[in-house]
């Protein structure tokens, strides 16, 4: 509850951003603030022990912010999920609907094993199809997924049902 509170008011809403009637939910505060920082780097690691990951994926941009820390924290190594086009090795890629167009996310497969159990870290869950994405590569890969942890869902936009099929009965965490 401390934590959670301590989180919480380190969120600044900025409204109209990126586009008119969109509160954005700005995480900057919280990644200037020491003792922010370090508590979610902390509660994010203990998600990655609870759910017996061996791998913690990040997805670009802000989501590499958030795991990296985690994934030292609990002694485990970090994958990060990109763009379509910015990562060198062979990557598998998968599409998705956004609200106008498709967009595109890539995996260096041979970063993840087949017995490895794959934490996902984003800071927001929105409409969920970043996290789809990034669920749908690790499965590709051959690897399983031991969950997602997310700092805010906003559950209006209902992210949690569309994750529910990738999910596979695996949790996910909210902050
Ligand atoms: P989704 O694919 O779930 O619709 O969108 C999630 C992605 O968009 C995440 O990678 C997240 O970083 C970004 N995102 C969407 N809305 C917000 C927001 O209000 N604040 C922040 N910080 N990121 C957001």
């Amino acid at each position: 509850p401390e934590v959670r509170e301590l989180l919480v008011s380190h969120i600044r809403d900025v409204p109209d951003y990126p586009k008119p009637g969109v509160t954005f939910k700005d995480i900057t505060p919280l990644l200037a603030d020491a003792k922010a920082f370090a508590a979610l780097s902390e509660a994010l690691a203990g998600i990655c022990a609870q759910r017996g990951a061996t791998k913690v994926v990040g997805l670009e941009a802000r989501g590499f912010i958030l795991a990296a820390p985690a994934a030292v924290r609990a002694g485990l190594g970090f994958v990060p999920v990109r763009k379509a086009g910015k990562l060198p090795g062979a990557t598998l890629s998968q599409s998705y609907e956004l609200e106008y167009g498709t967009a595109e996310m890539e995996l260096h497969a041979e970063d993840l094993s087949a017995g490895d159990r794959v934490l996902v870290i984003d800071d927001v869950l929105a409409t969920g199809g970043t996290a789809e994405a990034s669920l749908k590569l690790i499965r590709r890969s051959g690897a399983q997924v031991a969950g997602v942890a997310v700092l805010m869902e906003l559950g209006f936009l209902s992210g949690r049902e569309r994750l529910v099929t990738e999910l596979d009965g695996a949790p996910l965490d909210a902050l």
